[in-house]
């Protein structure tokens, strides 16, 4: 690949769409006599007129050179230093150019793993370790020059999502660039070019080699941008969600796949997470989840059999959510919104409080999977409204200080490491 460098005139970058601290960090680094670039997400956001969701630096400056230039800056990882360059709400992260791990990495078995991810490297190495060609471009201050080591502003125009170097290899050396195949095609609505989708088709099956936090991560950023929907129907026809969420899979499999009901419940879901902005992590897993779990619950019901929802929810999740590493808060929440779906039509046998249901702490997500199920069934949601002012009032009538809290759960609080005796 021959590397191209386009001139302002043939380009839509600009400097007044780039934080002015990305700015700050190129320009001081440039007048030290490094060379700096905007690289990565946030040029292909600008080139396609978006607005990057973070600005990040590639320099020859190395760790401690960057330190010394920047007191706000903090270096960090330990096989890979990267400078963190910290402003007021955000940081700048600023790495020094490297390559791609060596060839020879490849073990006995066959098995390619990024095992020295740790050695610096020209601009153009820089270049092609990256995963797509779309994320390989970078910007310079100098002359306000776009450089294309990669063919990443082609498939910019084109909308196609391209491996750099051959996807058999790049995809076996780190198995979660197939997920982010998937994650760049569906937000941006690119095509994934065929070499590189083929070679999803006979990888999928390596993703079970990435550590199960980092999958869990990636299978959140699906969600992000109300793209969940047209990311995973990607990841069922590939065969990725088969490896990652069997269950989920298996359930598809016998629900009319592509026409299944649960792609109803992800496009009611994508369709909220834009107009609210967020996407609340509890709410994207049960809406992913609850149309399989009640299928199990229906079956049961079906033969005869009475189970209780509480604890065959329990059964069923809590091995799922251990292995793919979810938090346990996050698990026990999870389960506790989908019991809590019952409760909206109370059993009339039952003493039930419904002040006391509506001040849970995780009603607010308990409400908003029943409205999805509501606009999934095509049901008139009005009664809605009478739990909303019920949540209002009781919300209004607790004191501050109490813990109660409504819209923003968080995580409980990590005990602090013990110290290690010396
Ligand atoms: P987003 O807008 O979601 O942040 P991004 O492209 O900025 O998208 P990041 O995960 O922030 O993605 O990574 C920044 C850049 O680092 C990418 O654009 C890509 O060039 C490179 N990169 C990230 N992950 C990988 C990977 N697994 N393999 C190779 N390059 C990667
Ligand atoms: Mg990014």
């Amino acid at each position: 690949m021959t590397s191209v460098i386009i001139p302002r005139s043939e380009h839509p970058v600009s400097r007044k769409h780039i934080h002015p601290d990305a700015l700050k960090v190129m320009y001081r680094l440039a007048r030290k006599g490094f060379t700096a670039y905007l690289v990565g997400g946030s040029v292909r956001d600008l080139i396609l007129g978006r607005t990057p969701k973070d600005f990040d630096v590639s320099t020859n400056a190395t760790p401690s050179q960057i330190k010394k230039i920047f007191q706000n800056c903090f270096l960090i990882g330990r096989r890979f230093r990267l400078a963190h360059i910290r402003f007021d709400d955000h940081i700048i992260e600023t790495a020094t150019f490297r390559r791609c791990p060596v060839q020879e990495e490849e073990t006995d078995d066959g098995e390619l793993y990024m095992l020295r991810d740790n050695c610096y490297g020209t601009p153009e190495e820089d270049a092609l370790r990256r995963d797509f060609t779309i994320n390989g471009l970078f910007y310079e201050i100098e002359r306000f020059t776009i450089i294309d080591h990669v063919g990443g502003l082609s498939d910019i125009r084109n909308r196609l999502i391209r491996s750099i170097g051959d996807p058999n290899i790049r995809f076996r050396e780190d198995p979660v660039r197939m997920i982010r195949a998937i994650r760049f095609a569906a937000r941006l609505d690119f095509h994934i070019e065929p070499v590189t989708y083929n070679a999803i088709l006979r990888h999928h099956e390596e993703i079970m080699k990435a550590s199960s936090p980092r999958i869990f991560e990636e299978l959140q950023k699906l969600f992000a941008f109300g793209c969940g929907e047209k990311a995973f129907r990607l990841l069922y026809k590939t065969g990725l969600l088969h490896d990652m969420l069997p269950e989920v899979a298996e359930f598809l499999d016998h629900d009319h796949g592509q026409d299944s009901v649960l792609w109803d419940w992800l496009a009611h879901l994508d369709e909220r997470i834009r107009d609210t902005g967020k996407a609340e992590p509890v709410l994207l897993f049960a809406a992913l989840l609850f149309a399989p779990v009640r299928r199990v619950a229906d079956r049961y019901a079906a033969q005869g059999e009475r189970v209780v929802f509480a604890e065959l929810l329990a059964d069923l999740l809590t091995p799922l959510c251990t292995r793919i590493c979810m938090p346990k808060w996050m698990s026990a929440r999870l389960i506790q919104i989908m019991v809590n779906q019952t409760r909206f039509e109370p059993d009339k046998r039952k003493r039930f409080s419904k002040r006391g249901f509506v001040a849970q702490d995780c009603f607010p997500e308990t409400l908003a999977l029943y409205e999805l199920g509501l606009r999934v069934a095509g049901d008139d949601l009005s009664h809605t409204t009478a739990w909303k002012d019920l949540r209002r009032e009781v919300e209004s009538e607790r004191p501050v200080s109490d813990g109660f809290r409504s819209e923003h759960p968080r995580p409980p609080r990590k005990r602090p490491s013990r110290r290690r005796r010396r």
